[in-house]
């Protein structure tokens, strides 16, 4: 039965390109998954979707039709496809059975899919009637500032404890800089508070006022145990660098879900 990667992350983060990625690897493999495009305002999609929410909602014309600006025309949008989502799941689950993957792309900005009640319903829907991993992308040449590496990890944390699904971190574009100083800081705190440390004596005041250090260096403590759980793993969307650790994450994370989230959701129904 397939696994299902809903694919999330900060606008600009890579998650279109990482779909590409994906799903030119997986028809290489002759694995081609099940793809589905939740966001309404992608111009160009640079893969076919199986499902687009494009095909079922006009998205400039329901920004038209009520009076709305980018991201309430999106949010929208979005909640019009989820009261058709029960028909979107029937088509899922049957090819579901025939793919190893279904992938899932969401809007630009992460907070219409994480924070509302649609993508709430679409991630439990999903989830109940598929093993269910959140892939969660980040700029990694974006985040190598500590303070903005931090404000990222409390989102991914915000994000796993809100689905409760099984979770991987994604340090995408590798081939512009590489991982390896997130590890390290996920690994060992000391060395996280350390590149603080040094970014406050060579950029000053860039990142924020020298009081939030230390409230920095009290969260990285706090952190340090959503670390040990967390898998995380470097690709490059753009070269396929890291593919075949992602898929080797991505099983680890399928496992996880029918040891913890599947017998939790049998309590339920
Ligand atoms: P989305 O908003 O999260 O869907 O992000 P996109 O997939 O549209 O990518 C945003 C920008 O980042 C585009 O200019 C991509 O070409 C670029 N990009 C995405 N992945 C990579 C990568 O692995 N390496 C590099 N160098 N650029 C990337
Ligand atoms: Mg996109």
């Amino acid at each position: 039965r397939a696994t299902a990667m809903i694919v999330i992350g900060m606008a600009g983060s890579g998650k279109t390109t990482f779909m590409q990625r994906v799903n030119s690897y997986l028809h290489e493999r002759n694995q081609p998954p099940y793809v589905l495009n939740l966001d309404p305002a992608v111009m160009h999609l640079p893969f076919d979707a199986n499902i687009d929410i494009r095909d079922t909602v006009d998205y400039p014309e329901v920004m038209k039709q009520y009076n709305l600006g980018p991201n309430g025309g999106i949010m929208t949008a979005l909640n019009l496809f989820t009261t058709k989502f029960d028909q979107v799941l029937s088509h899922v689950e049957k090819r579901a059975n025939d793919v190893d993957y279904v992938l899932l792309d969401t809007p630009g900005q992460i907070e219409i899919f994480t924070w509302s009640a649609s993508g709430s319903i679409i991630t439990d829907a999903l989830a109940s009637a598929l093993p269910t991993v959140v892939v969660y992308i980040i700029d990694t040449p974006r985040t190598t500032a500590p303070a903005t590496f931090m404000s990222n990890m409390l989102y991914a944390c915000s994000i796993l404890y809100k689905t409760r699904l099984p979770f991987l971190v994604v340090f995408n574009k590798t081939d512009v800089q590489s991982h390896q100083f997130a590890l390290e800081w996920m690994r060992d705190f000391e060395q996280f508070q350390d590149a603080l440390l040094e970014r406050r004596q060579t950029h000053g005041d860039e990142d924020g006022p020298a009081y939030q250090d230390s409230l920095m260096n009290s969260m990285s403590l706090v952190l340090d145990e959503f670390y040990k759980h967390l898998r995380a793993v470097g690709v490059s969307a753009m070269t396929g660098e890291g593919m075949d650790e992602l898929f080797d994450a991505v099983q680890e994370a399928r496992q996880e879900y029918e040891r913890e989230y599947k017998p939790e959701l049998e309590k339920l129904y």
